[in-house]
């Protein structure tokens, strides 16, 4: 039942909103029910504005692996702001977090910073072609790497979940230099580099934007070697998976030797940040050390950053055992009865989706056989016994490390509820 007090933000929002929200993934147009508004987050449970109470396993789409209003970070991007929230200038802030991040990725030996994820892709990508002085990218079918022209095709989750492939707007020029291939299939990447025009493959090593999917045994290093034997740079977007999947991303976990990545969410602590490195000799075709143009008025800002280093510096191995036990323990309870009633879960790490289909999808057609409807219902039923699940079958679930022993009960009985509701 949508409340009172959402339902009319709601149209309030939906007056001076297009939809009612700022991106569109917030609005429940694959799910049943309105959206309950916000009024504020609590550890690792939400609070809308007519004081029901969800455990969020959205975390504002991953970047609260550590909760909501964690109040250490709060107090150190405070003492921060008091002296200013952005000069346009350098501060010692951004070397020191630069410092962290290179220490913590494999891949980075330089790192720039912006302030979303979309940006971090796209000037990544930017770099990738001036670097090789090619045009063509090639991405993945279902991987989402932001919005913007290059990468808004076959994008996953929001794309699909409002049904339109790429969108109006993009030209078809621009989309022509994109060309795709399938999630865990060589051979399309293959014949692609093969044509010797692609600067780049960008890939989700561990989509998350099409629900979990987990890379087939040889996929991630068949990658790395066709874009070396091609002259191709493998992008690796971690701006999901970066200090989630292990401190050092995907590409630690996976020991993927990338060209460049693409961080995001978690290094923000919550606030807009974002970064892209990787291989010094590209990094220095960076302007102003070379000629690839980037900015950003607000990028590196002292409050980002403030909570970027707060967050990072938190996430101690020790948080890391602590995230995978609790990540083993939702599984553990919650295969079996996804299983029992003809469902599949997929997880890597603190990701996790359960398919409405009763094999395990390993690319994004296989998600679209979903489904879709029993999914929305399900989430309903979620929703109204406590727990917010991201509003579409095409998105992942992010487990934060602070979940209590009381906590996983109650999601487990949550969707346990949820799955007999749906399924009986
Ligand atoms: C969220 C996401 C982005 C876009 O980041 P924004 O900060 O929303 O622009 C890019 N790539 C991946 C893998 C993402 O999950």
């Amino acid at each position: 039942m949508p409340t009172p007090r959402s339902s009319s933000l709601l149209q309030r929002a939906q007056a001076v909103i297009p939809g009612g929200v700022n991106s569109p993934v917030r609005a429940f147009a694959a799910v049943q029910g309105d959206p309950p508004f916000m009024a504020r987050g609590e550890g690792a449970w939400l609070v809308d504005e007519d004081g029901n109470r969800y455990l969020d396993l959205i975390g504002s789409w991953g970047p609260l692996i550590l909760g909501h209003a964690h109040p250490g970070i709060l107090e150190e991007v405070i003492e921060v702001m008091r002296d200013g929230t952005s000069f346009g200038c350098p501060t010692a802030g951004e070397v020191l977090f630069a410092e962290e991040l290179v220490a913590a990725h494999p891949a980075l030996d330089q790192v720039r910073l912006c302030s979303s994820g979309t940006e971090a892709t796209m000037h990544a990508l930017r770099l990738a072609r001036g670097f090789t002085g090619r045009d063509v990218i090639v991405k993945l079918d279902g991987c989402f790497h932001g919005a913007h022209d290059a990468v808004l095709v076959a994008a996953g989750s929001g794309v699909a979940t409002f049904a339109r492939p790429g969108s109006p707007g993009i030209p078809q020029a621009v989309a022509n230099l994109t060309r795709t291939a399938p999630y865990n299939d060589l051979d399309t990447v293959r014949a692609h580099l093969e044509q010797g025009d692609v600067a780049a493959v960008i890939l989700e090593a561990v989509p998350g934007n099409m629900g979990c999917i987990a890379p087939a045994d040889g996929y991630l290093e068949g990658l790395r070697a066709l874009t070396r034997e091609h002259g191709a740079l493998l992008v690796v977007d971690e701006v999901m998976t970066g200090f989630r999947l292990a401190r050092g991303g995907a590409c630690e976990r996976f020991s993927i030797d990338a060209d460049l990545v693409c961080l995001g969410k978690i290094v923000g602590g919550g606030l807009p940040l974002a970064a892209f490195g990787g291989r010094r000799e590209i990094m220095q075709r960076l302007s102003p050390s070379g000629p690839v143009y980037q900015a950003g008025t607000l990028s590196g800002n002292p409050v980002a950053v403030a909570a970027g280093r707060s967050t990072l510096r938190r996430l101690t191995p020790d948080v890391y055992a602590d995230l995978e036990r609790i990540a083993a323990a939702v599984d553990a309870s919650l295969r079996g009865e996804v299983e029992r009633r003809g469902l599949t879960m997929t997880r890597v790490g603190s990701m996790f989706t359960i398919f409405f289909r009763d094999t395990v999808p390993t690319c994004f057609s296989e998600v679209a056989e979903c489904d879709m409807d029993a999914f929305g219902r399900f989430h309903r039923a979620a929703l109204d016994r406590g727990v917010y699940l991201p509003p579409s079958q095409y998105e992942a679930a992010f487990l934060p490390a602070i979940l209590g022993d009381a906590d996983v009960e109650h999601l487990v009985a949550a969707l346990r509820g949820a799955l007999d509701a749906v399924c009986s």
